[in-house]
């Protein structure tokens, strides 16, 4: 039999929406339990340096989501390595499946599961997966020592995987569909004085060639994107940087989407399209999409969910999946 746990508040995701909901949920005395999901600590944890988050110079990304990690646990927010595999929104109390088997159900949902990076989709990407191609320089750059590498993108990410590379790298091209990189200023800056840094611009990748046995990355193919000239650059790896989507997966088909599948709020709140359900962070915002603002809208939600559950009749506290009933959920955004 399946166990079931109860709260008033459940939070889906440990990045800085998250947990930042996590610490004013439970300094409300609402009790949230929080499930991490497979990334605990979230988009942060794959990169290294952080310099704009208020009050550290520098910091970090893994070393500032543990210690969210920590704050939100010292206020009481009950967290749970496990990850939502679906979610009822049609029920009240709302139910969430997970991967261990264990059913979550809850007064109100905060949903936090931010973005994950996007992928070209070329089969050549999708065949060197893991064998040379990667989304992730903090976690497979140091592979790569003394190497020649590539960088796909022309953003934060980019330039960032790019610079961190140099630590491990002989040389890192990288290469931009246009000449205008849309990167930090300070990020650029640094870029452009890199000496093992040399810029492709306008090109587009076309194929990532490599051996069968053993499986590896030996360079790729580009393509001008005016032109349509082919240039062969060697590299043992390919490191993608062209964005990131939301992981809007449990509530795609539920929740109201724009700008790609960002998950609709209210203007000026986290409030979904279904009462009780607010969202936070990456997964909401095509804007900004910076540590600071999902934190901000971690606790805008937290403080939405308290005001909410407190207009509510709910008998709460209760290991039950009954409906509550208090009334069918909004199909639309106001
Ligand atoms: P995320 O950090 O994306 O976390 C999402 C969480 O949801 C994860 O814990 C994941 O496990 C969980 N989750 C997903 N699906 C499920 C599920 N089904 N069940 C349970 N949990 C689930 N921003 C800055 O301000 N400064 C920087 O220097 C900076 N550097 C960056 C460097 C890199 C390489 C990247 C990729 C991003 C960087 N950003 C930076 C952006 C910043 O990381 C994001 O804006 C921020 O992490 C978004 O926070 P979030 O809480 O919305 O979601
Ligand atoms: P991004 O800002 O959306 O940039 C994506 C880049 O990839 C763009 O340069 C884009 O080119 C390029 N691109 C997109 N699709 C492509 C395709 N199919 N082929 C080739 N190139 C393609 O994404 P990001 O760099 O991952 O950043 C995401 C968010 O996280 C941003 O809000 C960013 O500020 C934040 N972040 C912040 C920091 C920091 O504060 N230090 C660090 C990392 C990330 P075009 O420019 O031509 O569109």
């Amino acid at each position: 039999m399946s166990d079931t746990r109860h709260s008033k508040v459940l939070i889906i995701g440990s990045g800085p929406a998250g947990y930042t909901a996590g610490v004013y949920a439970a300094r409300a005395m609402l009790e949230p339990v929080l499930v991490q999901g497979l990334e605990p600590g979230g988009q942060l944890t794959t990169t290294t340096e952080v310099e704009n988050w208020p009050g550290d110079t520098e910091v970090q990304g893994p070393d500032l989501m543990v210690r969210m990690e920590g704050h939100a646990r010292a206020m009481g927010c009950d967290i749970v390595g496990d990850i939502i595999t679906s979610l009822d929104l049609a029920t009240r109390p709302f139910v969430a499946q997970s991967d261990s088997g264990t059913v979550y159900t809850a007064d109100a949902v905060i949903l936090a599961t931010g973005a994950r990076a996007k992928w070209l989709g070329l089969p050549s990407e999708e065949k060197f997966k893991g064998f040379g191609v990667s989304a992730c320089a903090t976690c497979d750059g140091f592979f790569y020592r003394g190497q020649e590498i590539v960088v796909i993108g022309g953003g934060n990410t980019a330039v960032e995987e790019a610079l961190f590379l140099t630590n491990f790298a002989s040389k890192v091209t990288l290469i931009h569909r246009r000449d205008e990189l849309r990167a930090e200023k300070i990020l650029i800056d640094r870029l452009m004085k890199n000496p093992k840094i040399e810029p492709l611009w306008f090109h587009q990748l076309e194929e990532v060639v490599g051996e069968d046995t053993p499986m590896g990355v030996t360079g790729i193919r580009v393509k001008h994107v005016t032109t349509g000239e082919i240039t062969e650059i060697p590299a043992k790896g390919v490191f993608v940087a062209i964005g990131h989507a939301p992981a809007n997966e449990l509530v795609k088909d539920t929740l109201e989407t724009h700008h790609g599948g960002y998950v609709v709020t209210k203007p000026g709140t986290t409030e979904t399209s279904i009462p009780g359900v607010f969202a936070a962070g990456d997964l909401t915002d095509h804007k900004y999409r910076q540590a600071v603002t999902s934190a901000g809208m971690g606790c805008m939600a937290a403080l939405e969910a308290e005001r909410w559950l407190s207009e509510q009749d709910l008998d709460s506290g209760k290991d039950t999946t009954e409906p509550l009933g208090y009334g069918a959920p909004a199909s639309a955004a106001e």
